[in-house]
């Protein structure tokens, strides 16, 4: 009975008439407060790949990582994609993006901005679930509590308590399990990334009359000095560390193809020139059949297209030891096996 009372006690006050007749329209209420964070907006372009959104998301289902495909033209585009049903607008995803501009955007928040950040480091540790083991000998070399653990079968690491000390990657047994990402210096790692590549590749391309009549069941090895590719990238970069780490990563997952391209065996029969995606073989009857390196897509088609031999495909793979002093990057490439038109003997060429 006293509640009836109250009740009607309350609904007798002039506030209580003034909050009816002020009640919030629908529109009103769709604004977001200012102390909101919004959902996340990604911004493509500026992705580089490197996967930390998804692995500081504490959401399981809301953000991944896309592919395009590849095209004639680009490799296709990676890039997150957020699910809003599943994401919760922590923001953390905003706030490990290292991209600059970021990535993905989520409005104010206060840890992005950078004397709150929660990831006061210049590395990112992430697990490979591909090649982990499960041996768990990161979790027992680990000295914060809770930052690597165990879940559904997977080794994680938590990136909030990560403090990046580096002790997993030592005790890790799998090369390439554990990978350190360093979210400082983007655009010097780019750079130092292409000089390497470019390096490399140079270096076989200087080979192309060595590699070129290698049979299909041999390897071709040789090693380049690290030193003068060090040196090298301290130029864009001094940090000898990062420079080592970048020089290492790109070196262990590379895998180059290479074309050659022996002239001498060709018979200006032109099948490759309409094959090749890009333009790269080109026909006149001044100069014949001609290959611009610089257009090639490496894609083979002209040795799988060419029944003379005139060209080769080759994929190679590189390894950094720096065990010594001396250190060095291992390549060796071997002969695709890749099916090809049979060749001509040379006798049925000559009577042609
Ligand atoms: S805001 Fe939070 S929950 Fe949403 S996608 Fe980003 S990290 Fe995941
Ligand atoms: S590999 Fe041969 S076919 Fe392919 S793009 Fe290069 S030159 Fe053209």
């Amino acid at each position: 009975m006293s509640s009836v009372i109250w009740y009607l006690y309350e609904f007798a006050q002039k506030s209580w008439a003034e909050k009816f007749t002020g009640a919030k329209s629908e529109h009103d209420i769709v604004e977001k407060p200012d102390r909101f964070r919004d959902f996340p907006v990604v911004l493509k372009e500026y992705c580089i790949g490197c996967g930390a959104c998804t692995a500081a998301c504490p959401s399981p289902t809301a953000i991944k990582l896309v592919r395009d495909k590849d095209t004639t033209e680009e490799v296709g585009r990676v890039y997150p994609v957020i699910n809003n049903r599943a994401c919760i607008r922590c923001g953390f995803c905003a706030e490990v993006c290292p991209t600059e501009p970021k990535t993905i955007e989520c409005g104010e928040n206060h840890l992005i901005r950078e004397e709150f950040t929660i990831l006061p480091v210049e590395k990112s540790y992430v697990i490979d679930d591909y090649l982990c083991i499960r041996c768990k000998k990161c979790m027992k070399a680990c000295c914060v509590e809770g930052a690597i653990r165990e879940e559904d079968n997977r080794i994680l690491i938590d990136q909030a308590k990560c403090i990046s000390c580096g002790d997993c990657l030592e005790s890790c047994p799998v090369k390439g399990a554990l990978k350190s990402i360093h979210i400082a210096n983007l655009d010097e790692q780019k750079e130092i990334i292409n000089l390497v590549v470019s390096k490399l590749e140079k270096t076989l391309e200087d080979k192309e009359e060595e590699i070129r009549d290698l049979p299909r069941d041999k390897l071709f090895k040789m090693e380049l000095p690290l030193k003068p590719i060090m040196e090298d990238s301290l130029k864009i970069l001094s940090d000898e560390e990062l420079v080592h780490d970048i020089i290492e990563r790109v070196t262990d997952r590379l895998k180059l193809r290479i074309i050659t391209w022996d002239e001498s065996k060709c018979t200006q029969c032109r099948l490759c020139v309409k094959e090749c995606p890009s333009g790269a073989i080109t026909y006149s009857p001044d100069s014949g059949v001609k290959r611009d390196p610089d257009k090639c897509l490496r894609c083979s088609t002209c040795y799988q297209t060419c029944p003379f031999g005139v060209a080769g495909y080759f994929v190679a793979k590189f390894l950094m030891d720096d065990q010594e002093d001396d250190g060095k990057i291992m390549i060796t490439l071997k002969p695709s096996l890749l099916p090809i038109t049979e060749p001509i003997p040379e006798t049925l060429q000559e009577s042609k």
